[in-house]
């Protein structure tokens, strides 16, 4: 149902503001896109318009659908001087999901040559699916150590190399994390799990540059058509599940207490200023960190194995950026700066060129923004736009489901899928036949779509698109 949409250019749709809306709703879709979002993306993210201290617009990204209160791919800004909001919601669950691509050298026939042999191998050193372990444990003071100093941490561990923390978002260790706020439980569900994929749509992938659309932006990233690439998807494992689980419950009565309307229970906040948004930022902040640890320690398996097949290559960092995430930015609204609590679930940060953020060797050309699409399709490589700034700087996550697991398990069978894809030379090892199932290709929007829209949208610009070779899936 579009009847309520405002179309206001090519890809761009609006909510205008109605009843206790504080802001329009932006949607960032084409035609096509737009008629076959489900519904309740236009509802989500009309109702969060309506939480307090939301500046400017209540935004969803071209690969949106149905989340947890905010849709997948939204994002919304919260001023804290204007009674602004924290929402373990609007973060999402897997705190710090993100993707690091790491560039090899190797071309695909350098793969193909080792291909059976190098999925398994990577199969056997990347633990993945539910409850998986990788051999490390942590104790009280190594988590606390872990969570307050990210993937700075796991290379002083040795479990990555130094370079790697300029080419992390927030140089590899997000300031402000504290490890009192987070609970005994959720320290102790991850006291096992650091260097782990989990289960679900997470991976590590080897991924060939097939097609690149910005030679010169191409050439600085390191992207070279015929070469092969090393991506990993995921997040901040049984911590960030834990955090996000006990703050939704406990920012419920919160809300009430600061006298906040909510649209539904699921939107559950609390005041920027208040103990509990206080405490549930130090927490989401560790999650941040225990993410970023996670990836550079599955980054540095992911090494062992590849110096094992080819000892003469190294593989550097490209970046490393998460999707599920609330961070501290400036942006000019209402033509002056300010500083807001940006969130972002299911969304990718995408800071144009001369960003401060950015290290010196990414200022030219602004930040790779690492889009997942499905393990038999493609994946993509975009990049921020000075120009761009819409949606505070934010692109799509990925392609986006088009079913539901539930209907993806009834539609596919994960042997045949497996398969299939084997037929087409894309190797997958995972430990779940379910989870591949739910995870089939057909599950999700066809991810060219996708950043084609964002790209006319002004959101990130493409640069090159992935093809899988090998996928191992949680
Ligand atoms: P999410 O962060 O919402 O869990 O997933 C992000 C995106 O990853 C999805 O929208 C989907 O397009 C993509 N994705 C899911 N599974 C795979 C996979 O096995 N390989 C690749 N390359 N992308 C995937
Ligand atoms: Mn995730
Ligand atoms: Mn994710």
């Amino acid at each position: 149902d579009t009847s309520k949409l405002t179309r206001i250019d090519d890809t761009t749709w609006q909510i205008d503001p109605t009843g206790d809306m504080r802001v329009p709703g932006i949607i960032f879709a084409d035609e096509a896109l737009i008629e076959a979002m489900d519904d309740k993306v236009a509802e989500q993210t009309a109702n969060v318009a309506r939480l307090p201290g939301i500046v400017q617009a209540s935004y969803a990204m071209p690969d949106a659908h149905w989340g947890y209160g905010f849709p997948i791919g939204g994002v919304a800004a919260f001023d804290p001087d204007e009674g602004g909001v924290v929402s373990a919601g609007g973060v999402g669950f897997d705190v710090s999901c993100g993707v690091r691509s790491l560039l090899t050298g190797l071309t695909v026939a350098d793969i193909r040559a080792v291909q059976e042999r190098l999925a398994d191998a990577l199969a056997a050193q990347i633990p993945a699916g539910v409850g998986s372990r990788s051999g490390i444990s942590l104790n009280r003071q190594e988590m606390d150590a872990m969570l307050v100093g990210g993937a700075a941490w796991a290379v002083e561990q040795g479990w990555g190399e130094p370079e790697d923390l300029e080419r992390i978002e927030e140089m590899g260790r997000m300031a402000g994390a504290d490890p009192d706020c987070v609970s005994e439980q959720a320290k102790k569900r991850q006291r096992r799990e650091m260097g782990t994929l989990g289960s679900g749509n997470h991976y590590l992938e080897i991924q060939a540059v097939e097609k690149v659309f910005d030679a010169e932006t191409a050439a600085a990233f390191g992207l070279v058509e015929g070469e092969v690439l090393v991506t990993i998807h995921c997040g901040s494992r049984g911590l960030g599940h834990q955090i996000g689980t006990e703050f939704l419950r406990d920012m419920l009565p919160a809300a009430a207490e600061a006298g906040i309307r909510l649209p539904e229970r699921e939107l559950a906040c609390a005041p920027i200023h208040s103990p509990i948004g206080q405490r549930y930022l130090g927490a989401m902040r560790a999650a941040i960190n225990c993410a970023l640890a996670n990836r550079e320690i599955l980054g540095h398996f992911a090494r062992e194995v590849f110096d094992r097949f080819f000892p003469e290559h190294r593989l550097p960092l490209l970046y490393d950026v998460s999707h599920n995430t609330c961070k501290v930015e400036t942006h000019t609204v209402g033509g002056r700066p300010r500083q807001l609590y940006v969130h972002r679930k299911g969304a990718t940060r995408a800071f144009g060129p001369a960003h401060s953020e950015l290290p010196e060797a990414l200022r030219g050309e602004g930040q790779p923004v690492l889009i997942g699409g499905s393990m038999g399709t493609g994946s993509h490589v975009l990049v921020g736009m000075g120009t761009g700034g819409k949606g505070f700087y934010s692109a799509c996550h990925g392609a986006g489901r088009a079913m539901s697991r539930h209907a993806a398990l009834k539609r596919w069978h994960g042997r045949q899928v497996v398969d299939d894809l084997a037929e087409r030379g894309i190797l997958i090892r995972s430990p779940s036949a379910r989870g591949v199932a739910e995870e089939a290709p057909g599950a999700y929007k066809d991810v060219d779509q996708v950043v084609e829209v964002a790209e006319r949208a002004g959101l990130a610009r493409r640069v090159a698109r992935l093809t899988p070779l090998i996928c191992v899936k949680g």
